[in-house]
């Protein structure tokens, strides 16, 4: 029993380490290596509140697995992906966001702005968004 645990300790902590990129932040938040105020965690997403929230919801949804950005993405990501949304959607909900709206927004790149990268969608709410964006 206790072997049986310790091999699927060790098989998940492989797994982890396989996916993560030792150097990126949010692949730390994502296996708990560095604390960050998670809202949300499962298989294959983590959803934590930015550091520097710009509204009183901001919270970042990111795929367990380093993704550096959107331009690397592949098909076997599409699982992932998806879920990214339905998280989002939850967050939302757990925010009571939902029937007021939000800005969802993943940067890419230098010009889309991106600072951390590992892929990532802010959910942004609980007040009206400003426009125009670009
Ligand atoms: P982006 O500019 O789209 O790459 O977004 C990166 C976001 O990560 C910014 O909004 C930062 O405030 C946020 N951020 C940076 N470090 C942390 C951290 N340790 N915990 C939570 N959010 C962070
Ligand atoms: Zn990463």
């Amino acid at each position: 029993m206790l072997r049986a645990f310790a091999i699927h300790l060790y098989s998940r902590i492989s797994y982890l380490r396989y996916k993560m990129n030792s150097n990126c932040l949010f692949c730390k938040i994502a296996s708990g290596q560095i604390a960050a105020k998670i809202v949300y965690q499962d298989e294959l997403v983590t959803a934590f509140r930015d550091i520097r929230p710009v509204a009183p919801t901001h919270v970042l949804v990111i795929p367990n697995k380093h993704i550096q950005s959107i331009n690397h993405v592949e098909a076997d990501d599409e699982q992932i992906l998806g879920h990214l949304f339905t998280v989002a959607r939850r967050v939302a909900e757990m925010e009571a966001i939902t029937e007021n709206g939000y800005r969802t927004v993943i940067n890419t790149g230098t010009h889309g702005g991106q600072t951390i990268f590992h892929m990532h969608m802010h959910v942004i709410g609980g007040q009206p968004m400003k426009h125009p964006m670009g």
